[in-house]
């Protein structure tokens, strides 16, 4: 528990959730303002802030939920596909800072927008700055 943490006060049962699904390491529920029917949000129990906070095996843990539970959202509400992402940090848009996925049931002619919709103004890159910046990540 930390804080005043939202998320870490339903892991403990102080707030409720439509929980729909819980193990050891994480719990799912029901988006409170969901974008679509069946909007889920998936997090571990412990309190991390961001995705690269979390110990291995607990991100394991996690990305196993998320990758069972993607077809089971789907499927309850009949939905033609999903988004799936999480907003890492306060510039991406996390209110809540405490790891969350996002699973966001899509269906056809909905009017909502792909993810390449989440970033902001799109820089123009040339191969040579693209080849920097990938080594950069590399760590070459
Ligand atoms: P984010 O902007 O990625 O931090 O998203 C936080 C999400 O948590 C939002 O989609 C909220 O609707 C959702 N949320 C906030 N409070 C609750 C709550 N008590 N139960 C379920 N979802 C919540
Ligand atoms: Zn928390």
């Amino acid at each position: 528990m930390s804080g005043d943490c939202i998320f870490c006060s339903i892991v403990d049962g102080e707030i409720p959730s439509h929980t729909v699904y819980e193990d050891d390491d994480v719990l799912a529920f029901l988006d409170a303002n969901p974008l679509a029917r069946g909007h889920t949000l998936v997090i571990p129990k412990a309190h991390q802030s961001q995705l690269q906070d979390l110990d291995p095996s607990l991100a394991a843990s996690i990305h196993e939920a998320l990758f069972d539970l993607v077809g089971t959202v789907e499927g309850a509400v009949d939905a033609d596909g999903s988004n799936v992402g999480l907003n890492n940090g306060e510039a991406s848009g996390q209110e809540i800072p405490h790891v969350h996925y996002h699973i966001v049931p899509r269906f056809e002619g909905d009017g909502g927008s792909p993810i390449h919709a989440v970033g902001g103004a799109a820089p123009d890159l040339d191969d040579d700055e693209l080849a920097a910046i990938a080594d950069d990540i590399a760590g070459d």
